[in-house]
C-alpha cells in the first residue's frame, strides 16, 4: 500500500481507519453479505470489485447507515457506528446516477450538506467555491444541473460529497454512466483528488481495469464474501483462487499433478516460482501476455508446453494466440507481433512451443478456501 498524506489545501478533517467484523445481511433467504471482515487503513483508497449481485452496494449502504446489518461490527476509528444514524456518520457519498437536485443550481447542490449542518452563509460560499475549484468547476456555481454534461454532473456530485470534509468517502460505481474516454479521464482525476484530500475512500466498481488503475488495494467480492484483499499487483500476479484469477485479467488454468512434491502438467515437469503447497489440489495459472510462442522457447531449464494453434486473433494492439495441448486443454498467449512475445505470428494448425518462466508459473488452489 502506498502511503499518502492529505496535505492539500482543502485537507481538513482527519481521515479514519474502518474496521469491519463479521458483517452479515440477508434479504429473506438471500445472503447479501456473508460474514465480511475488512480493514481499511486511514487515508486508503480501497476498491470493492465484484460481479453484479455480489453485495458491493449492500456493504456501502451498511457503511453509510442506510442498511442495518443482521450481525457484525463497523468501526470508524475507535467508534462503533453500526447503530449510528446516517447523518451522524459524517460520510460523503457519490452514486452512479448523480442524484443531484434538478431544481437547484450547481452551487445550491454543493451547499446542501453544509446547510444541513447549519454552517454560516459566508462560510458556505467560501467552501462551495473551494469544492467546485477542486473538481475543476470553478465559475459553474450558477449553472442549472440540466445544462451540464454527464462528466460535469458527476463532478458536482463529487464536490457535494467532499464539501463538508468527511472523514470517509463512499463511491458506488460513480463513473459507470460515462463513456469510456471520459471515464478514464475521471479515474485519474478522482485519484488525484484523493491524493490531495487524503480521506479514507471506499470505491465500488465491477470493472477490473478501473479497480487496477485507481486503488491502493482491492477487495474482490463474490457471493457476499471477500475472496481476496490485496494490492492490484499482488491480486493480478498471485490470485488467491480460481475465481480471482478468472475475474481479474485473462488466465490459462491447467490442472497439475503435485503428488510427489514436484509439479507436472500433462506429464511435462513445470518449474514454478514457489514450491507446491502440500495437500491441496492445484491449478497452474499462466497470464497470456507472459507466455511466449516460438522455437526459441525450446531451451534448457525453461518451461515449455507443446500445443496446436487453433486461432490467431488480431486485436489491434496485440495478437491473441489460442491453442490446444495434446489432451485438448487450452492455452493462450498474447503479444505484439514484432519485438514482443510473438517473434513470428504462428499459423492456425501448426504445433508450436509455448514457453514461460518459473516466476510466471503460478500455482493456485483449485477450490476457493
Ligand atoms: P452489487 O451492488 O454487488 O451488484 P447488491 O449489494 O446490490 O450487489 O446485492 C447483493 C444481493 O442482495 C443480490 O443478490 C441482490 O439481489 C440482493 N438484494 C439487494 N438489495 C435487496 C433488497 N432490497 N431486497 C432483496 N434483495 C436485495
Ligand atoms: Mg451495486
Amino acid at each position: 500500500m502506498k502511503a499518502r498524506e492529505g496535505a492539500g489545501p482543502a485537507a481538513g478533517a482527519a481521515a479514519v481507519p474502518i474496521t469491519i467484523r463479521g458483517l452479515r445481511k440477508t434479504y429473506g433467504s438471500q445472503v447479501a453479505l456473508d460474514h465480511v471482515d475488512l480493514d481499511v487503513a486511514s487515508g486508503e483508497f480501497l476498491t470493492l470489485l465484484g460481479p453484479s449481485g455480489s453485495g458491493k452496494t449492500t456493504l456501502l449502504m451498511a457503511l453509510a447507515g442506510f442498511i442495518r446489518p443482521d450481525a457484525g461490527s463497523l468501526k470508524f476509528g475507535d467508534a462503533e457506528v453500526v447503530r449510528m444514524p446516517p447523518h451522524r456518520r459524517n460520510v460523503g457519498m457519490v452514486f452512479q446516477n448523480y442524484a443531484l437536485f434538478p431544481h437547484l443550481d450547481v452551487a445550491a447542490n454543493v451547499a446542501y450538506p453544509l446547510k444541513l449542518r447549519r454552517v454560516p452563509a459566508s462560510e458556505i460560499e467560501r467552501r462551495v467555491d473551494a469544492a467546485l475549484a477542486l473538481v475543476q468547476l470553478g465559475g459553474y456555481g450558477a449553472r442549472r444541473v440540466h445544462e451540464l454534461s454527464g462528466g460535469q454532473r458527476q463532478r458536482v456530485a463529487l464536490a457535494r460529497a467532499i464539501v463538508f470534509e468527511p472523514r470517509i468517502v463512499l463511491m458506488d460505481e460513480p463513473l459507470s454512466a460515462l463513456d469510456r474516454q471520459l471515464r478514464e479521464r475521471m479515474q485519474i482525476e478522482l485519484r488525484e483528488l484523493h491524493e490531495q484530500l487524503g480521506m479514507t475512500t471506499i470505491y465500488v466498481t465491477h470493472d477490473q481495469r478501473e479497480a487496477l488503475t485507481m486503488s491502493d488495494r482491492i477487495a474482490v467480492i463474490a457471493g457476499g464474501r471477500v475472496m481476496q484483499i490485496d494490492t492490484p499487483r499482488r491480486l493480478y500476479d498471485h490470485p488467491a483462487n480460481r475465481f480471482v484469477a478468472e475475474f481479474i485479467g485473462e488466465s490459462t488454468l491447467l490442472e497439475v499433478d503435485t503428488r510427489d512434491g514436484g509439479c507436472t502438467c500433462a506429464g511435462v515437469p513445470i518449474a514454478t516460482a514457489a514450491p507446491a503447497p502440500a495437500g491441496r489440489a492445484l491449478l497452474l495459472m499462466l497470464r497470456p501476455e507472459r507466455v511466449r510462442v516460438g522455437d526459441g522457447e525450446r531451451r534448457d531449464g525453461h518451461n515449455v508446453l507443446e500445443a496446436r494453434v487453433t486461432d490467431v486473433i488480431y486485436q489491434g494492439d496485440t495478437f491473441l494466440v489460442q491453442a490446444a495441448l495434446a489432451d485438448g486443454r487450452r492455452i493462450a498467449a498474447r503479444g505484439i507481433a514484432s519485438g514482443g512475445a510473438l517473434g513470428r505470428v504462428p499459423q492456425a494448425g501448426e504445433v508450436a512451443a509455448f514457453g514461460f518462466s518459473a516466476e510466471d508459473a503460478v500455482l493456485i488452489p483449485r477450490e476457493a478456501a
